[in-house]
């Protein structure tokens, strides 16, 4: 720990240095942080780009194109981790690095605990490092790469003569003409050929004596492979040295929590999950329910109905829901005394009342609990075989989740010709997806199209963030059909 005047001078070296630390919207992580940070601070940025890799994994689950999965991470880089060029002269650039760089460090001490989680991790942020690439200045990139010692040398004027009929090969062009116009402007570089191993697999290069001849165009291939391999490295050095950080629980918490979110394809969500703006009443859920809920909802409110009763992780994880919905607590109390039928008032009063009354903040330590998040439902108590509770694609056996899908959407457009692509997707363990394709199907006939999720390409990451989706698409057809009318 520092005593004040360490502490002033320590920052003052810092504010010196972050001045001209980061040069570049590109970075390879090369150095890692040597600021303070706040524990809010360390939470906060790393969550928003975990946000950012788990579209990205979504979207790698979703088979989206390239060029789809650019335009949903752009779009996550503006909300989550917005990071200008130097020519945006009114931002403070230096500022966005540095969370960049913060974000990046703390989900290396977060997913370097595994080879599984090192792979995947590495796999996002060299799609992540991609994005931002593509979409950098041309002149802060040629920059960039200059700045860095890639190992490439330009291939000399004698050498591309000696290869022009190999090297325009390489090229595209339809005429003779074509070709030797793009021969004329292309630069091409030597590389070790253990550097771009994807460019002589697709037979992309000109190989001689284990060099590679890398046409301009195809730099990009050498960047992320540089990127690819010094994470890896980093992260294995990271793993070796965690051991001396396992002791500080105030981190370690923190970093649990967020690499178990990323197995779970999840980010973590702390929030409460978004609420309609409109109140609802207990007479409307049966009807919100078959039209506007996901499926581990449904579940819950098919078990209720049936059974008459819910357990306890059940009651909570379907009160909540319906709390945040829209559900008021004097609306709330009417909804569970009349499913739970079967019981007296007095029973009613003495055992359940109260509890309804502590999940609004009315009762005991009255904290106002928020409706719990895909992540916690996916990895948090887990249910047993009477239990409801959970998320039915990662808790139900294939052949119950086959059929509870076709028994609860297809009076909403699922068919048995779309189960073969939602269980391949829970089979990967990508049970978020699913269920962003479930809602893509029951809402097709809204006009909604494969891959934009619940909008814009996002995946569904919060029960509430579904239902209450589907209501606004609901809404804007009535509000046309009115229009029309
Ligand atoms: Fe519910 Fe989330 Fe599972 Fe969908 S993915 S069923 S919203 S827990």
């Amino acid at each position: 720990m520092f005593n004040n005047h360490e502490r002033r001078k320590f920052n003052q070296k810092s504010e010196h240095s972050i001045e001209k630390e980061w040069p570049f919207r590109l970075n390879f992580y090369d150095k890692s942080p040597w600021y303070e940070v706040t524990l809010e601070e360390f939470e906060k940025h790393a969550l928003d780009r975990l946000r950012i890799l788990a579209e990205i994994e979504s979207s790698f689950a979703r088979n989206r194109s390239w060029e789809e999965l650019k335009t949903v991470t752009t779009r996550q880089f503006k909300d989550y981790l917005p990071l200008n060029s130097n020519s945006a002269s009114t931002v403070d650039t230096q500022t966005e690095r540095r969370n960049d760089h913060l974000g990046h460090f703390v989900l290396r001490l977060a997913f370097c605990r595994s080879e599984d989680l090192r792979r995947r991790f590495v796999k996002a942020e060299t799609a992540l490092f991609r994005v931002k690439y593509e979409s950098d200045d041309a002149r802060e990139r040629e920059l960039f790469l200059k700045s860095r010692d890639f190992q490439w040398n330009e291939v000399e004027p004698d050498e591309r003569k000696q290869y022009s009929s190999e090297l325009k090969a390489l090229g595209k062009g339809s005429t003779v003409q074509q070709l030797e116009e793009w021969f004329e402007k292309e630069k091409f570089y030597k590389v070790r050929w253990t550097q771009v191993p994807d460019l002589v697999n697709k037979r992309r290069v000109l190989l001689i004596d284990g060099w590679a001849y890398v046409p301009s165009k195809e730099q990009l291939s050498i960047v992320l492979r540089a990127f690819e391999a010094n994470l890896e490295n980093a992260l294995d050095r990271t793993a070796r040295s965690i051991m001396r950080m396992d002791n500080d629980s105030r981190l370690t918490d923190v970093l649990n929590h967020m690499s178990r979110g990323f197995v779970a394809g999840v980010a973590s969500e702390y929030s409460s999950g978004p609420a309609t703006g409109d109140e609802i009443t207990a007479d409307m859920v049966d009807d919100l329910a078959k039209r506007h809920f996901p499926l581990c909802m449904r579940n819950l409110h098919e078990c209720l109905m049936r059974d008459r009763h819910l357990k306890h992780f059940g009651r909570l994880q379907y009160g909540l829901f319906l709390k945040v919905l829209g559900l008021s607590i004097d609306e709330a109390v009417a909804f569970w005394r009349k499913s739970f039928s079967n019981l007296t008032d007095d029973k009613f009063n003495k055992e359940y009342k109260y509890n309804i009354r502590h999940s609004y903040g009315l009762e005991g330590k009255r904290a106002n609990y928020p409706a719990k998040s895909c992540q916690q439902i996916l990895l948090a108590d887990k249910p047993g075989p009477s239990d409801c509770h959970g998320c039915p694609y990662r808790h139900f056996a294939p052949d119950n989740l086959q059929t509870s899908l076709l028994a609860t959407y297809s009076s909403q457009g699922l068919t048995s010709a779309d189960l073969a692509e939602v269980m391949r997707t829970v089979k990967e363990g990508h049970y978020h997806v699913a269920c962003t394709r479930v809602f893509e199907i029951t809402h097709a006939a809204a006009g909604v199209k494969k891959g934009e999720g619940i909008g814009e390409g996002e995946s569904v990451t919060h029960p509430n963030q579904y239902a209450v989706k589907s209501i606004e698409i609901e809404k804007a057809q009535l509000g046309d059909a009115m229009v029309v009318e």
